[in-house]
């Protein structure tokens, strides 16, 4: 394929890199139209590629097997999502020597996410040197949480001096969907008050004031707030000591076993909420608890951020569990009808991959689903930065 000259200059590679795998997509941001996506896996696994940038080629490869040459396309920018950016980076931003250097000094409060991130980057701009690299980092929309919200209650000096403050996580997804939300209910996002709710492998929830994050459930680390996949989300921080006490556990095991072994998975034993379902159906009674633990956190914090804002327009479902569970959306929002909350049984139920309104006609409170995209989110940024 060959950019022809009266194109829209629109076309945008993204690429979310992990420490072993490598997620693409080749999209035009103006008529968010994709290409083409895949994923390069196992990077630095015996039975896969070497590293990011051997990943890289096998991307090229893919795509020139689909008749899309990277060197010829026209691509306007690379847009890499970054995942912490810390109180530096509260917006997309043009990657340079520097910035390469900010998200490597990161990668204190990021171990697992910035390393990979930033060998992607590398790695992309060796391949694409002339175009520019764009970073879109997750904490971004977070970083004007009021500092009530976003101080831990722990000595001034020590927080200061390491940045210990709640930074929260999936921003782009809860700009990305409160917008559409707004759109999809015909009102300016400046005038409404939002609750959004992420809920996949990684879940978390935010308070949205007019547009403006002012409150959000993951914290230092996406390991705070929401029941996940395989992370508890929030623990007594009494349990550490007590482990490392008991069962004699080192920090990083302490770590690992809350961000890999909790959760859905530590609960039920799986952490994919389509298995965890099969077994709830089945009477199985950790699914059903889990399911009910899961249920149960969520609704702690719709309440904590109603009393946060003092008023709610939108409750919004999104990412794999929220925009295709029905029954998790259901019970999230059973008994609230004297909040002004309540689901349709019927819209509930639709299959739908279009931003829906799930709430009866009438109720104080639009409930709505609306798919998240955080790839276009990440190209619209980067079109939008680099012109
Ligand atoms: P995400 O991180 O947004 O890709 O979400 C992944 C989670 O969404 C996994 O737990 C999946 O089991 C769940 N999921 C994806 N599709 C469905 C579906 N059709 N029904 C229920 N859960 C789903």
């Amino acid at each position: 394929m060959e950019q022809r000259a009266d194109a829209p200059r629109d076309l945008v590679l993204v690429i979310n890199s992990g420490s072993s795998s490598l997620k693409y997509q080749l999209l035009r941001a103006g008529r968010a139209e994709v290409l083409t996506k895949g994923t390069i896996e196992r990077i630095g696994e015996p039975d896969g590629v070497a590293d990011h940038d051997a990943a890289m080629t096998a991307m090229t490869d893919q795509l020139a097997d689909r008749d899309l040459h990277l060197d010829r396309l026209g691509v306007v920018a690379v847009g890499h999502r970054v995942v912490h950016g810390g109180e530096r980076f509260s917006e997309p931003t043009v990657i340079d020597d520097a910035v390469v250097a900010a998200i490597d000094e990161l990668s204190a409060l990021a171990p697992l996410h910035n390393p990979p991130a930033l060998a992607g980057i590398r790695a992309a701009q060796r391949m694409l040197p002339d175009v520019p690299h764009v970073a879109v980092f997750d904490t971004a929309f977070f970083t004007g949480l009021p500092e009530a919200a976003r101080t831990y209650a722990v000595p001034t000096e020590l927080a200061a001096r390491h940045g210990i403050r709640r930074y929260g996580f999936h921003g782009t997804s809860h700009a990305y969907v409160s917008a559409l939300a707004a759109e999809t209910v015909g009102r300016p996002t400046e005038e409404l008050d939002q609750i959004v709710l992420h809920l996949g492998n990684g879940c978390s929830a935010s308070a949205i004031h007019h547009g403006a994050a002012v409150e959000t459930s993951m914290g230092l680390t996406p390991l705070q707030g929401l029941v996940m996949g395989t992370r508890s989300g929030d623990v007594d921080p009494g349990l550490h000591g007590f482990l490392a006490r008991t069962e004699r556990l080192d920090a990083g095991a302490i770590d690992t076993l809350l961000n890999k072994q909790s959760g859905l998975k530590g609960l039920a034993g799986v952490n994919d909420f389509r298995e965890l379902e099969q077994r709830r159906a089945t009477g199985d009674a950790a699914a059903a608890l889990a399911f009910a633990v899961y249920v149960h956190r969520i609704r702690c914090y719709v309440g904590a951020y109603l009393v946060t804002l003092g008023r709610l327009d939108t409750l919004v479902f999104t990412a794999g569990v929220g925009e295709n569970n029905a029954a998790l959306r259901a019970a999230v929002a059973d008994g609230l009808d004297g909040f002004g909350i309540a689901v349709d049984p019927a819209r509930n139920q639709a299959a739908s991959g279009d931003p829906r309104v799930i709430s009866p006609d009438g109720t104080a409170v639009t409930v709505l689903v609306v798919p998240t995209d955080e790839e276009l989110a990440i190209a619209r940024q980067a079109v939008a930065l680099v012109g």
